[in-house]
């Protein structure tokens, strides 16, 4: 990647990446009469006699919040709120082009959690779904939390729940191609941070034992008894004798990685169970190469978070599609029901044939589920149309969406425009 073509492309024509766009007629006197004063007034006074008519006459129901302190940006670390903006406007655009949904990126300057959380509740009434982001752990714990728990609208953690879904549809199609079951399988979480622990919270909801599971952070393994753990860490502890991830390893049937660099060797991989499952999802450089990875061993299957290689687990495959199913059911959360109906719909996804406007995409004939496609291509553009409804049908049947869907044959075809 080119340093000076990535500034110019932020910096060319209107500087950064987004801008705002009028969605009614504006050319006459009338127009602006109704548009705003004094026409303005009447969806006013509806709103104020039924509040859910906010949905029906603003842009609130299309509109999501990507909202960061900046304290956890990529792989940058702690940056500042405005240092982070032009992540959250980048995400702004995926969230337009993937699912045409409308984003305000919001740049918090506060580590404060009880700021961070009121200054959120304060500005909610604007939006359909508030999407935290690059938020540094343990807090983006308690600000999800907390913030789930008193709004009315979906929230959802992408660097956490995000990660989570896509990584597990990737564990259940490797799964399949390796014949291992979800209740048997041991798996070795390296990194205890928003998404290690998110990701080991969705596997042991998909079946896999909490005793069957190390995690390890900087300091290595993380056993019953160890002093100094976050409630985090300690929702995870296990009695283990295995103190390194090398001795966690041995026999292991997984590794999820969501820590740093290059902290995964050959040898390590040879020690794990046959056909081992290695995910080294360390942006932007993997726990180890994919070129060594592959030579380690025949039986491995592979992923990591980059786009050129095989198998790339990225969250783009999740968010934008998520927030349309839960925004056109106008949902009040994004529970673990719709986490999973994403999940399942991104597995089964991934084993239908491959269309060749996908294929002709990546300039890859041969796409087809196997070892180097245990999940679908981030431009496959069949993903809204399979994950949205799953999302918003689960949204249903949970009970929390506050609107139905009539013709589900109709949301479709409608999404896939
Ligand atoms: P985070 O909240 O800062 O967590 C990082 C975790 O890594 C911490 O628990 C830290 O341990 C642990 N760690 C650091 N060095 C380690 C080592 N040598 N061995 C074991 N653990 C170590 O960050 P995050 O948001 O979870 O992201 C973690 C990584 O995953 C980043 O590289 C990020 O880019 C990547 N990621 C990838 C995707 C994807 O889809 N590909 C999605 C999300 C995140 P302590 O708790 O002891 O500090
Ligand atoms: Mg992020």
């Amino acid at each position: 990647m080119d340093k000076k073509q990535a500034l110019h492309y932020h910096a060319m024509g209107r500087p950064g990446k987004i801008e705002v766009v009028p969605t009614k007629p504006h050319s006459t006197q009338y127009d602006l009469s109704l548009a705003y004063s004094p026409g303005v007034a009447e969806p006013c006074l509806e709103i104020q006699k039924n509040q859910i008519d906010a949905y029906k006459y603003t842009a609130k129901s299309n509109l999501v919040a990507v909202i960061s302190n900046g304290t956890a940006v990529l792989g940058l670390g702690d940056i500042g709120a405005l240092s982070g903006k032009p992540v959250m406007e980048g995400k702004g655009l995926l969230f337009k082009i993937f699912a045409d949904i409308d984003v305000f990126d919001i740049e918090l300057d506060t580590k404060d959690v009880d700021k961070f959380i009121e200054t959120v509740k304060m500005i909610s009434p604007t939006f359909g779904g508030i999407n935290l982001e690059d938020i540094k752990a343990p807090e983006c714990f308690e600000i999800e939390h907390r913030l789930k728990e008193e709004l009315d609208i979906p929230v959802m953690h992408d660097d956490q729940h995000g990660t989570a879904i896509i990584s597990a549809a990737g564990l259940l199609n490797a799964l399949e191609l390796n014949g291992k079951k979800i209740d048997t399988i041991r798996v070795v979480v390296n990194g205890a941070g928003a998404a290690a622990i998110s990701c080991a919270r969705l596997y042991k909801a998909l079946g896999v034992k909490k005793e069957n599971m190390i995690m390890c952070d900087s300091k290595g393994v993380i056993y019953t008894g160890r002093a100094g753990l976050n409630a985090e860490k300690e929702e995870f502890a296990v009695k283990t004798s295995a103190r390194t991830l090398t001795e966690a390893l041995v026999g292991a049937d997984m590794f999820l990685g969501l820590s740093v660099a290059d902290i995964l060797s050959e040898e390590m991989i040879q020690s794990m169970a046959k056909d081992p499952i290695v995910f080294a999802l360390a942006n932007p450089n993997p726990e180890i190469s994919y070129e060594k990875a592959i030579h380690s061993r025949p039986d491995i299957i592979f992923a990591t978070g980059r786009s050129d290689y095989p198998n790339q687990i990225n969250n783009v495959l999740g968010f934008p599609y998520i927030f349309r199913g839960a925004l056109d059911v106008q949902a009040r959360s994004i529970n673990e029901e719709m986490k999973l109906a994403a999940t399942y719909a991104l597995a089964e996804l991934t084993k239908e044939p491959v269309p060749e406007n996908v294929k002709m995409a990546y300039n890859d004939p041969s796409i087809a589920f196997g070892r180097n496609y245990i999940i679908p291509k981030p431009l496959d553009t069949r993903l809204i149309s399979r994950i949205a409804p799953a999302v918003a049908k689960a949204a249903i049947e949970s009970g929390v969406a506050r609107t139905g869907i009539e013709d589900w044959d109709a949301y479709r075809d409608q999404l896939e425009k």
